[in-house]
């Protein structure tokens, strides 16, 4: 016997009692209203994988900690006079049928009606006696319900066996590159960060759960939320009540999200996260649990893809969406293959000769039967997919390519560089890049005759890892540009510290010079670059309006439909040929 503060049990549990107990065909023991075993059958003990402990007297927290939040919770009230029925963590998918533990808690009254303790019966408890069933069931890290017994969980929610198929509200919450609070703080502080989070989701869900109801303890069974760690850092949680309203679903999905990315304190550490929602209300085509999870991981990837923080719900339109993505994905995979790709080359004029100086090489797909594509068709899928890095990289060799072919064809070099674009994406794993490019300086290309477009958003999303690739670039001779300049949060600091040569003015504004206050906007912005010592180029100038008035303003390039739209290789050698001869500036 373990001795204890708390005031001892009234009296001993008779011999025969614990007897009976004992033989009772499932699992059932008897708790005090200080939550110490008054009595606990074998299969009781071998469901919680018990093993030769002294039971009796003893406090369940100190038995078995995983399963006891929820005991705990169910324990108390009980002792208000509910009864209860909720999934344990620790659910098991044993046996052919895939049992549970359900879990039954009820008061135990004395003669008077005074409730003097807990009955609490484990269904099915015999099929998930071992303890490698429960390691399977339970996450050892959080005591949260591994994936097997959600998987469970969910199945029986949305198909029972006995009844009609009912809605249920299943919310997976992903946590944004934990992998780096693992890198960064160390794997125990990313464990501890982790069974934090999964201690405030559990906290939160149980308080959710639906309220008994009144009538004491024979009102109909109340099953409470599950609770699980689906990966290593994906957690789902799945509501015992009846699905909620949407509206109602919504703001729980936000209580999650808030409860996940409150900054957490480990130690002297005080630890930002981010994470994104997606979850469902479960309708008639969710006929398996597969179904309703292939679908609320379809509205997390949705939430992400607008993420960080954010939360969204699925809906038929969605699961469609990403059906029609993947395939596109699909597609764009086999386009690199087949060369299906190509660069459209679009002018760049200094503005006080007309001369042609540059050009930007715009990726364009060529598809086998619908033609030439945009980028807008076809780029998100790209990135998202991470499938830019790949063709980024093809991107600047067939531009090198390219130039060297003008080269050849013309005899001289008709532009001092090509500007290329290079998205985020490209820079959270810069060594592909940084590779491809030392490649093609060690092939004798100078680098000084490309230049990186990277847009204003770009730099600003991640101010940190864009500071040391574009210093990296710099190194092998780069030359930077910022892209659609002024439609971004403000990379003003961005245009001093990362030392751009070019700031390109993003279209929009070139379209409203004809507006003062377009007017105003675009001085500033070649103030600004005037300070830093960066190159502007206008983009998008249509009219000759907009070309006059930024010659004047001594905006030093332009680009626009106005000097030419952008066009393939054999036909930009020839445009800028012409152009060169027109302008009085071909060679001898
Ligand atoms: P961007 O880099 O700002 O490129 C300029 C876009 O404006 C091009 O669209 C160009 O065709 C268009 N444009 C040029 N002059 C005018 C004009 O006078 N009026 C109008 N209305 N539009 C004009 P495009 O080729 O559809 O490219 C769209 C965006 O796709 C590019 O915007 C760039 O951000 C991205 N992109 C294109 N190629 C690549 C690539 O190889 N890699 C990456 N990562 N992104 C690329
Ligand atoms: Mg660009
Ligand atoms: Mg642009």
């Amino acid at each position: 016997m373990v001795t204890s503060p708390k005031p001892q049990p009234e009296a001993p549990v008779p011999e025969w009692i614990s007897r009976f107990v004992a033989d009772i065909p499932s699992a059932v023991a008897l708790f005090d209203p200080e939550f110490r075993y008054l009595a606990a059958n074998q299969r009781w003990l071998n469901s919680f994988g018990i093993v030769g402990e002294q039971l009796i007297g003893q406090p369940h927290d100190q038995i078995d900690p995983p399963s006891a939040p929820i005991l705990m919770e169910l324990h108390r009230r009980a002792l208000s006079g509910e009864t209860i029925e909720a999934s344990l963590p620790g659910d098991g998918e044993a046996g052919e049928g895939g049992t549970h533990r359900i879990i039954s808690t009820r008061p135990h009254r004395d003669n008077q009606g005074t409730i003097r303790g807990v009955i609490a019966t484990l269904r099915d408890a015999m099929a998930i006696a071992t303890d490698k069933t429960l390691q399977y069931a339970t996450d050892a890290l959080t005591g949260l319900a591994g994936r097997h017994a959600f998987m469970a969980r969910v199945r029986s929610a949305i198909a029972p066996e006995s009844g009609a198929r009912r809605a249920a509200a299943i919310f997976l919450l992903d946590i944004d590159n934990f992998k780096g609070v693992n890198d960064l703080y160390g794997a125990s502080i990313g464990d501890a960060v982790l069974r934090v989070i999964a201690n405030r989701l559990l906290a939160g869900t149980r308080s959710r759960t639906m309220p008994a109801p009144r009538g004491g303890e024979f009102g109909a069974p109340q099953r409470m939320d599950i609770v699980s760690r689906l990966g290593a850092d994906e957690f789902a949680i799945i509501l015992g009540s009846a699905a909620p309203s949407p509206a109602d679903a919504e703001v729980f999905a936000r209580r999650l999200l808030q409860l996940a990315v409150s900054p957490v304190l480990v130690g002297e550490q005080r630890i930002r996260l981010s994470a994104n929602i997606g979850y469902i209300i479960t309708t008639e085509q969710h006929r398996s649990e597969d179904d309703a999870m292939r679908d609320v991981d379809v509205a997390l990837q949705e939430a992400k893809e607008r993420g960080p923080n954010n939360v969204k719900a699925w809906e038929p339109a969605l699961t469609s969406t990403v059906g029609r993505r993947l395939a596109l994905l699909d597609q764009l995979r086999c386009a690199l293959d087949e060369n299906q790709f190509v660069l459209h080359y679009q002018p760049i004029q200094r503005l006080h000769d007309d001369r042609v100086v540059g050009a930007e090489a715009l990726l364009r797909w060529n598809h086998p039967s619908d033609g030439l594509v945009a980028p807008a068709a076809f780029l998100p899928v790209l990135e998202e997919s991470g499938l830019i890095v790949p063709v980024g990289c093809w991107v600047l060799r067939e531009t090198v390519r390219q130039m060297q072919v003008w080269q050849m064809l013309y005899g001289r070099d008709l532009l001092d560089w090509v500007s290329v674009n290079v998205s985020a994406r490209q820079f959270n794993d810069p060594s592909i890049l940084l590779e491809t490019l030392a490649e093609i300086r060690d092939s004798g290309f100078p680098l000084s005759r490309i230049k990186i477009e990277i847009t204003e958003s770009a730099v600003m999303r991640n101010p940190e890892v864009t500071r040391s690739v574009l210093s990296e670039l710099q190194e092998l001779g780069i030359r930077i540009a910022i892209d659609d300049f002024g439609t971004g949060y403000s990379a003003l600091g961005a245009v001093r510290d990362y030392q751009v040569d070019m700031i390109k003015i993003d279209r929009g504004f070139t379209a409203r010079v004809d507006t003062e206050d377009g007017r105003e906007l675009v001085l500033a912005m070649l103030k600004i670059a005037r300070i830093y010592g960066a190159d502007v180029v206008a983009e998008g100038v249509e009219t000759v309006v907009e070309r006059d008035f930024l010659r004047r303003s001594g905006c030093g390039y332009g680009q626009g439909y106005l000097f030419a739209k952008p066009m393939d290789g054999s036909f930009f050698g020839a445009f800028a040929l012409t152009h060169l001869v027109e302008t009085g500036d071909a060679a001898d």
